[in-house]
């Protein structure tokens, strides 16, 4: 397979988008982030090339406000595209007063590289395809790659030093200049709207960890193509920027056009959500009134009450747990103890994380009989309560 580090991580955010974008190829339309990152990524390409001097802040303006990506291509309000507009300019001012090109080495501007990964286990060579922003030589044998990011959300530096994407782009140097220690690559995100750098430097092992990482995601995929197994729609606060949304499974009903939706689903979607309510309502008082009538049983002495509806009545229950440490030296000696170890999934989840890697990989890719099923959720609209439940 020949993908991304982008697509892959479109996959475990949602398989149902990865569906969409890589398999499908429906054409996506881009979001106002994703053109305006992509705008800024180029300023800032422009301000790194010597041409044959770098250009200054002034002429980057001009260069950034001439190359605005045009009103037709985003849609966008007047409002938006001017706060779009002067965040852009804020970025570019700041980061050029921190960041003077002429004080930096830098040896490639969006450069492509492919890491190619081998599937043992099927005989077969995947290819990770990725860019990187900018690669600064920072001493004999030093280099660090810098990615920046337009979004609003500082990370954290642990998500820093755990980021898959930066050991890629590790792995993406190595490929290109083999003789570089891993520990003499510096990888950087470089948060713009914050004009902060945040940079880590991996150990051998956790750059190999991204290999491994992207093959689990590629097989899980390829296996899912093979079995025709449905790519589940993960619905979540990044769906407000997906543009399938429209079509997704998982919102498209929210866009019915009402005449041309076949079949009157309406009626039973009403009468469905209002035993819903009533059952919730019903739940909360049945609680509240077990609560007084076991308050009213204790003050009196009573463990059942009578009247013309029925009886309610109230038993002290006793639940134990073995110790089965225990329970194994009773029962070895007789030879019952392999009766209660009957194996149940349960069982093997628990057992599975302290098992070893090779034997919890073996257990995933033979052991494993796959189950597809619906489970119906209802989310009720939030409402006063009324009277005094
Ligand atoms: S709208 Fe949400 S759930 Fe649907 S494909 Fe996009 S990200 Fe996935």
């Amino acid at each position: 397979m020949r993908t991304s580090y982008s697509s892959l991580q479109t996959y475990k955010q949602c398989p149902q988008k990865y569906k969409f974008q890589e398999i499908d190829r429906v054409p996506a339309k881009k979001s106002i982030e994703a053109i305006f990152g992509t705008h800024i990524h180029g300023v800032l390409k422009r301000m790194f090339e010597k041409d044959p001097l770098f250009p200054t802040l002034d002429e980057l303006l001009d260069y950034y406000r001439a190359n605005w990506p045009a009103k037709e291509k985003i849609g966008w309000d007047e409002t938006t595209e001017n706060i779009y507009r002067e965040e852009g300019v804020k970025m570019i001012k700041n980061f050029y007063a921190k960041n003077a090109p002429w004080n930096f080495n830098v040896v490639d501007l969006e450069s492509r590289f492919e890491v190619l990964i081998p599937d043992e286990k099927h005989g077969t060579t995947h290819v990770l395809a990725g860019k990187i922003d900018r690669i600064d030589k920072i001493g004999e044998n030093e280099f660090e790659v810098i990615d920046y990011k337009t979004a609003k959300r500082l990370s954290s530096q642990d998500s820093v030093n755990h980021d898959l994407q930066l050991s890629l782009y590790g792995l993406g140097l190595k490929k290109r200049w083999p003789h570089l220690k891993t520990e003499n690559i510096k990888l950087s995100l470089y948060f713009l709207k914050h004009q902060e750098k945040l940079s880590t430097i991996k150990t051998e092992k956790e750059i190999e960890a991204t290999t491994e990482d992207a093959l689990g995601t590629i097989e899980e995929i390829e296996k899912k193509l093979a079995a025709n197994e449905r790519f589940e729609p993960i619905p979540s606060a990044l769906c407000d920027w997906c543009s399938y949304k429209p079509i997704c499974p998982a919102w498209k009903h929210l866009y019915r056009n009402r005449q041309q939706t076949t079949g009157n689903i309406e009626p039973i979607l009403k009468e469905y959500f209002a035993l819903k309510k009533e059952e919730q309502k019903n739940e909360q008082r049945l609680k509240e009134l077990q609560k007084e009538i076991g308050t009213y049983m204790d003050a009196q002495g009573f463990d059942r009450l009578f009247n013309e509806e029925g009886v309610v009545s109230r038993k002290l229950q006793k639940r134990v747990s073995y110790d089965f440490e225990k329970i194994r030296h009773i029962l070895e000696p007789i030879g019952k103890w392999q009766d209660i170890l009957d194996a149940d999934d349960k069982k093997l989840k628990n057992m599975m994380s302290g098992l070893p890697q090779d034997i919890q990989e073996r257990i995933q890719f033979e052991g494993i009989i796959p189950k597809e099923f619906f489970v119906m959720t209802t989310t009720l609209k939030k409402q006063k309560m009324e009277g005094n439940l």
